[in-house]
């Protein structure tokens, strides 16, 4: 065929074909709906054969179209923000441990610079700070419950503080310094030379915390303690309820020196 007879035969087909564009897409589709795992296997073998220059390719292609994309993404998110903000969820909801070591990682890599910019909104951060604690009183409000319900420690030293508060008690401490008194303590109840208990950091045996001073005493004419790690000591059941709100030299000098005489003296 001479060259001449070739291109006008191209030509032909060419034509014939934008000319009937429907109706090839249309047998096209119905081929593929009837041969859908043929063609899905022959893409995937295509795939696989070709891996690499594939990706090359997708990757030139994406990086070209990077703005396209990104674009898109940000219109469907706008047109289906439900199913976004659900993704979201789920996402975050799977992936909570990664997410969080990144974030960890991303704010210890970040401080200083975190801390300019809270240096330099200190308004701002508050005001939104503020406007999400109202937003969200009663979602707040369950999940410290719920926390505190998880950290019983916690939930004493909040009630402990409050009623020291209520009973005008000077300061505060922390679940910190409990557990730090425990570890100096060696785990035995102040009392130990007369009661020789030990006691549990938790559990039914878990210590109690005793105001040395009272923050309430008997007599109210008597000093009252405060509400400092310093006036607080750990003691079992047992000695907390015998010693409860009473002066304690008076209690001791009672006893001509000794807090229980009812029991023994282990040294
Ligand atoms: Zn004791």
């Amino acid at each position: 065929m001479p060259l001449k007879d070739k291109d006008r035969l191209r030509e032909y087909k060419q034509n014939w074909a934008l000319k009937n564009r429907e109706r090839l897409l249309a047998a096209k589709k119905e081929w593929y709906q009837a041969n859908k795992e043929r063609a899905l296997a022959k893409c995937k073998e295509r795939y696989a054969n070709n891996k690499e220059e594939i990706r090359a390719l997708q990757k030139i292609y994406s990086r070209e179209h990077s703005a396209d994309a990104v674009a898109r993404v940000k219109a469907w998110r706008k047109g289906n923000p439900d199913r976004y903000r659900a993704d979201q969820a789920r996402t975050k909801a799977r992936h909570t441990d990664r997410i969080r070591k990144w974030s960890a990682e991303w704010y210890a890599k970040n401080k200083a610079q975190r801390r300019e910019y809270n240096a330099a909104h200190v308004a701002e951060i508050q005001a939104r700070q503020k406007a999400y604690a109202k937003a969200n009183a009663v979602a707040m409000r369950e999940k410290r419950k719920a926390w505190l319900k998880k950290n019983p420690d916690y939930m004493e030293e909040y009630q402990v503080n409050r009623r020291a508060l209520e009973l005008g008690a000077v300061g505060t401490h922390t679940v910190k310094e409990i557990h730090a008194l425990y570890d100096q303590q060696g785990g035995r109840c102040a009392y130990f030379s007369v009661c020789g208990a030990f006691i549990k950091k938790s559990g039914p045996f878990k210590y109690r915390k005793d105001h040395i001073m009272p923050l309430k005493p008997r007599n109210p004419e008597e000093p009252r303690g405060t509400n400092l790690i310093t006036n607080i000591q750990l003691v079992c059941i047992a000695c907390n309820s015998r010693k409860h709100n009473a002066e304690p030299y008076k209690f001791t000098q009672q006893y001509e020196g000794r807090l229980f005489p009812d029991l023994p003296s282990f040294l």
